[in-house]
């Protein structure tokens, strides 16, 4: 059995948290003349530090007890919280599969955590060989997996492998799940080292909300709650996410229609001159390698369609975020007069 106290840092151990206003006291009745707050207007009042109703309602979607969820604002706030929870700044390290997700080489470099960068394979998946080689640095106390990864579009297929050979903390940054059927978000009784993070800025349609969830052991939920700032999800984001949850017809409908124009514009990006390669996408955005991705994206640019230029990632790749059907025609249209 691992020992996930062992791989906290003392001082997160030891931390005694701040015990906000409504955390001592949450009734929704009562005259409160206890957190400082204006008793005038209709923001006035701090939110639940604690996201009740929000738990709940994922609790119900999700399956899964409330005391294994943890909300952040946006899941950016999560990953920054696993490195302060799990790496001592300048002593410990976390490893990355690249490419992938820019933030974690960021927020690793803000907490002075040394990444060591696994590159995935030409199939942009984990070399396993590879991995358990570097796995063998005592000093690495957590790794991040993205799948689907951001930004090649597959599924990372031995991460369940290294969840279980890892005796550290693997942080599975599922973003874009809700556009496949593979989690692991099932499995998580099953790995108390595991730490998956989903959000509802993806196939929820909420970018502007802000809401990243943690999924993980009770005990891991309870340090990244002790470390959160005490009212981190604000009361306006809260209300957005669950009226999108409760929205449920809306969410499978838009994401029927964003997994149908991804297969739809994969086909049609695949047969124009100016595409030499579509890799295989179950997100919602479609690498794809051009003959020279900067004259493509400028290309673009200039005809007011913005794309992501990954080149300096992965040589001559584009990234395309599925849009609206017209959207995506309209980038077709204008692909097709760029010169290959
Ligand atoms: N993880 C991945 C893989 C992402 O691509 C993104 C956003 N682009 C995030 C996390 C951050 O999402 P959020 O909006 O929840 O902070």
């Amino acid at each position: 059995m691992k020992d996930i106290k062992k791989l906290v840092r003392s001082n997160i151990l030891a931390l005694q948290p701040y015990s906000s206003a409504r955390d001592e006291f949450s009734a929704t009745n009562g005259i409160f003349l206890d957190a400082n707050e204006n008793p005038y207007g209709w923001l006035n009042r701090y939110p639940d530090p604690q996201q009740k109703e929000l738990k709940q309602k994922l609790s119900e979607i999700k399956g899964i007890n409330a005391e294994h969820i943890f909300i952040g604002n946006g899941s950016d706030e999560a990953i920054d919280l696993c490195f302060r929870i799990f790496c001592s700044p300048g002593n410990d390290k976390a490893l990355i599969f690249t490419p992938t997700y820019g933030m974690y080489e960021v927020l690793a470099a803000v907490n002075d955590v040394a990444l060591v960068k696994v590159p995935l394979n030409a199939s942009f998946q984990i070399d396993r060989d590879r991995a358990d080689a570097a796995l063998k640095d005592s000093s690495i106390k957590l790794v991040f997996i993205c799948s689907p990864n951001n930004p090649t579009g597959n599924c990372i297929d031995a991460a369940e492998y290294i969840v279980e050979s890892f005796n550290g903390i693997v942080v599975l940054d599922e973003a874009y799940a809700d556009f496949c059927s593979s989690s692991m978000i099932n499995k998580l009784a099953q790995y108390p080292n595991l730490i998956i993070l989903q959000t509802l800025s993806k196939a929820w349609g909420l970018a502007a909300a802000r809401i990243g969830i943690a999924y993980a052991s009770p005990f891991i939920i309870s340090l990244l709650n002790k470390v959160k700032p005490p009212y981190n999800i604000s009361r306006l984001n809260n209300s957005a996410a669950l009226k999108a949850l409760g929205e449920q017809d809306n969410y499978l409908t838009q994401k029927e229609i964003l997994v149908n124009e991804r297969n739809n514009l994969s086909r049609a990006l695949s047969l124009l001159p100016v595409v030499k390669k579509v890799y295989p996408s179950e997100a919602n955005f479609i690498l794809a390698e051009v003959n020279d991705a900067d004259t493509v994206y400028n290309s673009l640019v200039q005809k007011g369609i913005i794309i992501r230029n990954r080149n300096s990632q992965v040589k001559n790749c584009i990234r395309i975020t599925i849009g609206t059907p017209s959207e995506n025609e309209a980038l077709l249209n204008a692909l097709q007069n760029i010169a290959s």
